[in-house]
């Protein structure tokens, strides 16, 4: 049995209110992060019909040719990048995106630094840390995180959000939520994004302010 997007959001939405509830926070403290990445704009337009605002993509050329006409019918979307930049895009990335969540080398900081001056935008941004310390994966050491988040606001002059992490497939995501909360905190960053459709309401329960869930609205990716 399939169930509607619109139907799945819904779903999303009353889960989110459980955890928060059981969490004893505020549900409209947590934003969900609607993540369309690989689903055409006919696929996304039920969704934004169904009142969702905020939406996630991981590359900035797909967004860059998706998100305009959306964007014009729907003025009020936020458009979030939650997939490693490149320092090249940096430019698209901040003319297209209302928050970034892969800051994680001073290159990037840097060409966003450039850009947001250049263009007199400032999306949101987060630091993305490799909790589970993979080889293959972006984000910034936990061990260095610390250093970084200075170096992005004392030399690169940028605002830092708060931090996001992308736990390894294979290990529960609870130590890695608690690990980038404890960074979080003693940097005195509030947002973190953390929490995808097998994992949302743990992170929820351990602190997540913005979550980014895919599957669980639009069904499996082809
Ligand atoms: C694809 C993706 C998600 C959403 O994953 P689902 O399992 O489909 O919810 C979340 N975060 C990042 C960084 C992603 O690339």
């Amino acid at each position: 049995m399939t169930t509607s997007s619109d139907e799945n959001l819904a779903a999303v939405r009353a889960t989110i209110a459980r955890a928060a509830k059981t969490a004893g926070r505020d549900p409209a403290a947590i934003t969900l992060i609607a993540v369309s990445k690989t689903f055409a704009a006919d696929r996304i337009r039920p969704v934004i019909a169904a009142g969702q605002r905020v939406f996630g993509e991981n590359r900035v050329q797909e967004a860059k040719e998706k998100w305009p006409a959306p964007k014009a019918e729907t003025p009020d979307l936020d458009l979030h990048l939650i997939g490693p930049l490149q320092s090249n895009k940096a430019r698209d990335a901040v003319q297209l995106f209302d928050a970034i969540h892969t800051v994680d080398r001073d290159k990037i900081a840097a060409a966003l630094a450039a850009e947001i001056a250049r263009i007199g935008r400032k999306p949101q941004l987060f630091v993305q840390v490799n909790t589970g310390e993979e080889p293959q994966k972006a984000g910034i050491a936990p061990a260095e995180a610390d250093q970084f988040i200075a170096r992005c606001r004392d030399e690169h002059g940028l605002d830092i959000a708060g931090l996001m992490c992308l736990p390894p497939f294979d290990e529960a995501p609870g130590p890695h939520f608690a690990l980038l909360a404890k960074i979080a905190a003693r940097n005195g960053l509030k947002n973190l994004s953390m929490g995808m459709s097998a994992d949302f309401e743990a992170a929820i329960l351990l602190g997540a302010t913005h979550i980014r869930v895919g599957s669980a609205i639009f069904g499996a990716r082809g």
